[in-house]
């Protein structure tokens, strides 16, 4: 039992991780097949210490700037951290070493660029593909015809692995067309291990659904599933 336990947060994210392993069941697929990153974007870190604290070890940050002040803030607690947001070539250096896996990859140019940093430093990196699955121009992410490619292009560089694919879903009230998204997504993954594209077989991992939509991604095969409001409240507009 944790010191906090009673803390509203802690609360929402039994109840939240019990949701998932719920929709993960319905699924056909054990409970615990789905693993619940924190997106945790301006959220204090003592806020998410008291997540880390209680077992809820993933946390996914999407600004260069916050990734770099909680990584020192929370650096005596033990998690793993993925970067989730758009990143720019010219921040790749305060990004790597920080994180574990970056979910949001979504070209050859960053890939390589990303690769010779890393062999510069002796170190390799996990990534996801990040497609654009929905079309929306606000999104980053190659588009869905590009997906094989690029991964084969990742699998090309040594300091980098590609462990799967990560999307953002639509943002519509359209729950149909949201998890035609998500399909669409678990097809390009399947379709790669068909076609035998280098590095298919490692690439299984599917990080899509946030907090209003993770059981139908779940329903489409997600592997991780990425929840910053559900657990923490609404975040302050930006
Ligand atoms: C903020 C964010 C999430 C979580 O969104 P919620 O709706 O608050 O759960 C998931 N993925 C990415 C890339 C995000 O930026």
């Amino acid at each position: 039992m944790s010191a906090a336990t009673g803390d509203p947060l802690l609360e929402r994210l039994h109840r939240v991780r019990a949701e998932i392993d719920a929709a993960t069941v319905e699924a056909g697929r054990p409970p615990g097949d789905v693993a619940l990153l924190l997106a945790t974007k301006t959220v204090p870190a003592a806020r998410i210490a008291l997540a880390l604290a209680d077992g809820f070890t993933l946390i996914g940050e999407n600004r260069v700037q916050e990734l770099a002040e909680k990584y020192d803030a929370l650096l005596e607690v033990p998690h793993a951290t993925h970067f989730i947001g758009h990143l720019q070539a010219n921040k790749i250096n305060q990004v790597i070493g920080r994180i574990g896996c970056l979910e949001s990859l979504d070209s050859v140019e960053l890939a390589r660029k990303l690769d010779s940093r890393l062999a510069a430093r002796g170190s390799d990196l996990d990534v996801l593909v990040q497609v654009n699955v929905s079309g929306e121009e606000s999104k980053s992410g190659v588009q869905p015809e590009h997906a094989a490619d690029l991964l084969a292009a990742v699998t090309a560089l040594p300091r980098l692995t590609a462990r799967g694919f990560m999307t953002i879903g639509l943002n519509s009230p359209d729950r149909g067309a949201v998890r035609a998204g998500y399909r669409l997504l678990a097809g390009l993954r399947d379709m790669a291990v068909a076609d035998g594209v280098p590095g298919a077989d490692a690439a299984l991992e599917l990080s899509m659904g946030m907090s209003g939509d993770f059981a139908d991604a779940i329903a489409e095969g997600a592997t991780i599933v990425r929840i910053g409001s559900a657990v923490f409240g609404r975040r302050p507009a930006t």
